[in-house]
This record gives structure tokens, sequence and C-alpha cells, in this order.
């Protein structure tokens, strides 16, 4: 089995396995350039968008724990017991 080299197009997902297209980074179906320096600036403004949202996320997830925390406290002081059978 031998592996051959393909160049996948980060715009239309386009496989090529053309050693210029590899080299050039140009993409046939497209015709784009996979170093296109615009696409580039976008997949980095994508990446630290997605870094936002995750330490959005981690925010949300502390409050949520602290109040979780207080909802706790508020039961163990509470002398309102509910008992299930
Ligand atoms: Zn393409």
């Amino acid at each position: 089995m031998t592996a051959v080299p393909g160049f996948a197009c980060p715009h239309c997902g386009a496989v090529s396995y053309n050693p210029n297209d590899l080299r050039e980074g140009y993409c046939g179906r497209c015709n784009r350039w996979a170093r296109d320096p615009a696409l580039i600036a976008d997949q980095i403004a994508c990446e630290l968008e997605r870094l936002d949202e995750l330490s959005r996320v981690r925010n949300m997830v502390v409050v949520l724990q602290a109040r979780e925390q207080e909802l706790l406290a508020v039961h163990e002081r509470s002398t309102v017991r509910v008992f299930v059978e």
C-alpha cells in the first residue's frame, strides 16, 4: 500500500492528488488558494471566537457551581423537609 499525499481544499473540501495543487495549495474545483491570507485571517478569527465561547461556557459553569453550593447551603439550613415514601 502506498500513501498518496493529498490536498484537501479548506474552502470546498475537494481533495486533489495533483502534485502541483498540493505544492501550491491550489484547488481546481473552486479555483481558490488554500493559503489565501483572507482565509487565514478568517480561520484565526474563527478560532478566537471559539476560545471566547469556551471561556464563556467555563465562566457559566463556575457561576452555576457557586449557585448550586448556595442552594445546598440553603437546603441544609432549611427546617422544611420533603419526605418521599
Ligand atoms: Zn476548493
